[in-house]
């Protein structure tokens, strides 16, 4: 990965960038072609800014949840909301398709250190969260590496729809990363210094992940039913982009149902309703 610190005060250890990529290559070594996904090549690619929380855009403002709330209550009281509610991924980093850096058009990360340290109680977590949010807006970008995958003014189906699927990719990456753990401790010949880590892990990364998105804003959290259900198309998501954009009556069904469902979905009205957009 390409890292560089603009403005922030916090640097990723080697440790936490290392984690980070052993999570994306490991998610790609038992991949069916059909969902294979290349974050592995456009994690070399895409430089990742550190920003200071000052230097982050102002996105969270039109997203749902937590930032919203949280600015109703003092200081004291977001003590207390750290342990309940996690923010947007976005108001931890973001993806930005186009750039100009040092006169060159380039798509980028930005990753606010700082903000993911007030979401997280214990250095594991940190290492996994910055991980969860690197793959996140990595998934942005491999959703938007198709000529089909334009959608131009973005709406809230847009928002429900984008962010719900960047968080099933990340779960993807995850899971697999899960099994190639397990895989490993399992296998003859044994990696100790694998069964070491695993042994001294208290949380497994993916289940912190699940449990971080579980307590994100809704539009966030529907990832976990689509992943839960076994909705992992985002590929047809990015090829199709600019067709559904236009598919009105489609989307206002599919998003009707998804905001009223979250959490509760039935996988075979799921199904009835990607179907009608991706038809
Ligand atoms: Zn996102």
């Amino acid at each position: 990965m390409k890292i560089i610190n603009l403005d922030s005060k916090i640097e990723l250890t080697p440790a936490q960038v290392s984690f980070a990529e052993s999570v994306i290559i490991g998610g790609e070594r038992h991949t069916y072609p059909i969902h294979y996904s290349n974050v592995s090549i456009i994690m070399n690619q895409i430089p990742i800014f550190l920003l200071a929380p000052e230097s982050m855009p102002d996105e969270n403002s039109i997203v749902d949840g937590w930032v919203d709330v949280r600015e109703n209550h003092s200081e004291n009281d977001e003590k207390e909301f750290k342990h309940e509610l996690k923010p947007s991924t976005e108001w931890l980093g973001f993806y930005s398709h186009s750039n100009r850096i040092m006169g060159i058009e380039t798509p980028s990360i930005g990753l606010c250190p700082e903000r993911i340290i007030k979401c997280i109680n214990t250095d594991e977590e940190l290492c996994i969260a910055i991980a969860k949010v690197l793959i996140h807006e990595f998934a942005h970008a491999a959703m938007k590496d198709h000529p089909n995958a334009n959608y131009t003014p973005r709406d809230e189906f847009y928002h429900w729809m984008e962010e719900s699927m960047a968080n099933v990719l990340t779960l993807e990456y995850f899971h697999r990363y899960n099994m190639e753990f397990r895989g490993r401790y399992h296998s003859k010949f044994e990696d100790k210094s694998a069964r070491l880590r695993e042994a001294t892990t208290i949380i497994t990364p993916f289940n912190f992940v699940k449990t971080f998105i579980s307590q994100q804003p809704p539009n966030y959290l529907l990832g976990l039913d689509l992943f839960q259900y076994g909705f992992y198309d985002w590929k047809m998501w990015s090829r199709l982009k600019s067709n559904i954009q236009h598919k009105t009556n489609e989307k206002k069904e599919w998003l009707d149902y998804v905001k009223a469902n979250v959490g509760y979905a039935d996988p075979a009205i799921l199904k009835q309703l990607f179907e009608a957009l991706y038809k």
